[in-house]
């Protein structure tokens, strides 16, 4: 059954034959006009219905191609602005947010070892990075939205003198990534408000005095499905894992396998798109670290390394799809997925947890080494 549809013209009676390509874009229904004529006459106060930030800043809604039930709800919120005394990564002013001191390294596989002053500045920027995660994962609630988070994480950033890593890299909006349900990673803050029982993933990259400190985690919305709560579980357990092999002479090809079997044991799949990286004055560099087994990587664990290991567990399938924003990953299958990363220090020793959280600890030695005077650990 089909209603002839009239055209909207003030005082025309003619049946509808086009619909105002903005409103299409806009999702904005029923904008007829019978014909070119009757829409341009009209157009002054047919624009007014229009979304403002969007015609201003010519904004392209893209049609995505969802996978499972997560929405991205658009316009995004205007670009946030870093006070100029602030220093800034090289792609922060780029047009297309390139890095072209990580674009010279691009096919290098070799491992920078940092000396005594860098590691003092990873310590303290992978702090700053840590009190920010906690200050925006304090924020968690029903009703929030993703864009209220980064609002809430940018100004954390600000406040301790630092650049939000993500914002302009490669053009990304904003200045953190919140992933949510089925989204694997690199989720755009938008208008979306948190509803009980989501699980959402923050990833927080801040860069401050010329080095960058990467870390994330996973977090439930008000109470959450059991098949959610393990999925947190085992992803978490899966970082541990892994992090308890670091030490001097191990491979980063060999880190996957640990991640891999602790999924499968769990019953989860391990993405495979994205991996680990270095990082110290590049946002990311060599290392690769994939979290899968029998990859390829390159390069062998030694002390003054600084590195990420990051796995994104999923419940159903390992493939990812992307939406056509160009940045959020989401599952093939729709099911969820989480993720934990840190910022790590290969010591003589073993390990140091650079992001590590109030309740972490912060060094993990190697169970086959000699020394006895270990650093102490802060719980
Ligand atoms: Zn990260
Ligand atoms: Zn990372």
């Amino acid at each position: 059954m089909s209603k002839v549809q009239l055209c909207q013209g003030v005082g025309c009676t003619e049946a509808a034959k086009l619909q105002c390509p903005t409103c299409l874009k806009q999702n904005i229904s029923g904008s007829f006009f019978c014909s070119q004529g009757c829409f341009k006459k009209n157009w002054s106060t047919h624009k007014l219905v229009h979304q403002p930030a969007l015609v201003a800043e010519k904004t392209y809604i893209p049609k995505f191609s969802y996978t499972g039930t997560l929405r991205a709800i658009y316009p995004l919120s205007p670009k946030r602005q870093v006070p100029l005394h602030i220093e800034r990564p090289d792609y922060a002013d780029n047009p297309q947010g390139i890095s072209m001191s990580e674009k010279a390294e691009k096919n290098s596989t070799s491992i920078k070892v940092l000396d005594k002053e860098e590691i003092e500045r990873m310590r303290t920027v992978c702090k700053l990075a840590r009190e920010v995660l906690d200050i925006g994962a304090a924020t968690i609630k029903p009703g929030v939205t993703t864009d209220e988070i980064d609002r809430v994480i940018h100004e954390a950033i600000i406040e301790r003198d630092s650049y939000p890593s993500p914002l302009n890299y490669f053009e990304f909006p904003k200045s953190v990534c919140t992933s949510v349900n089925e989204a694997i990673c690199h989720g755009i803050p938008d208008r979306r408000e948190l509803v009980e029982g989501d699980i959402i993933n923050l990833d927080v990259s801040v860069y401050h005095k010329g080095f960058h400190g990467d870390l994330n985690e996973t977090y439930p919305v008000g109470i959450i499905d059991e098949e959610s709560s393990k999925l947190i579980r085992t992803a978490k357990e899966c970082l541990d894992k892994a992090i308890e092999c670091v030490r001097p002479g191990f491979l980063y090809r060999d880190l996957g396998a640990v991640i891999e079997k602790n999924a499968k044991a769990n019953n989860c799949s391990v993405v495979r798109t994205y991996c680990g990286h270095g990082v110290h004055r590049l946002f990311h560099c060599a290392p690769n670290v994939p979290h899968y087994t029998k990859n390829k990587a390159v390069g062998t664990m030694k002390s003054g390394h600084c590195f990420t290991i990051e796995p994104m567990i999923n419940l159903g399938t390992w493939r990812d799809r992307h939406w056509s924003d160009n940045w959020t990953a989401v599952t093939e299958d729709g099911r969820r997925s989480a993720q934990f990363e840190h910022t790590l220090l290969v010591t003589e020793t073993g390990v140091e947890i650079l992001t590590a959280g109030k309740n972490e600890r912060r060094f993990i030695p190697d169970p086959n080494a000699e020394s006895n005077n270990y650093p102490q650990n802060n719980v």
